[in-house]
């Protein structure tokens, strides 16, 4: 879903897009996330001078993974955004692609003219992902030594936390007593 930057220079007037992106084609490398249903999203692409202006809103019902208890929960998605692309001021050699990622998020940078809004929308939804998904705050996780899940109640293990500075003397005891 490319958008022709010299046709849209040509038009003199912005460019309204509305489309539905499916997982498949958003592309979203995150093993902790899905989309239940396709990404809704209204774009409005505009030019200034080189710069491409890109002004939307975006609705996404996700599924995360839970990094506490591992269960899928619901995420919905509902924000507007306003971003500016300008060329990319990359040089590209004989097919060598010196790819840098730009940190900026405010700007990104378009290439060869054109800007893939499909690119726009992927990022604009895996910035909504954190990096440690939980169902709930209060989420109390799996036990480590049985795998229960505690938020269904505890379970039959022992705790095993012993103040670490213990740990020698229990050690000694162990010892005298073999
Ligand atoms: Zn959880
Ligand atoms: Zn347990």
């Amino acid at each position: 879903m490319f958008v022709d930057i010299n046709e849209l220079r040509e038009r003199h007037e912005p460019l309204l897009i509305v489309k539905d992106f499916s997982e498949e084609e958003l592309n979203i490398d995150n093993s902790i996330s899905a989309l239940q249903n396709p990404a809704h999203s209204e774009v409005k692409v505009s030019l200034w001078g080189e710069r491409v202006c890109v002004e939307g809103k975006l609705g996404a019902d996700l599924v995360l993974t839970c990094s506490r208890c591992l269960k899928p929960f619901a995420r919905k998605i509902q924000k507007g955004f306003e971003l500016e692309y300008r060329p990319d001021p990359v040089v590209e050699t004989e097919g060598e692609d010196f790819g840098l990622s730009y940190t900026d998020l405010e700007v990104g940078f378009y290439r060869d003219d054109r800007l893939d809004v499909r690119a726009v929308i992927s990022e604009q939804i895996v910035l909504e992902i954190p990096m440690k998904p939980v169902c709930q705050k209060a989420c109390k996780g799996l036990c480590e030594q049985c795998g229960a899940d505690l938020n269904e109640g505890p379970c039959n293990c022992q705790p095993r936390s012993i103040d670490p500075r213990l740990e020698p003397l229990l050690e000694v005891k162990r010892r005298m007593g073999e």
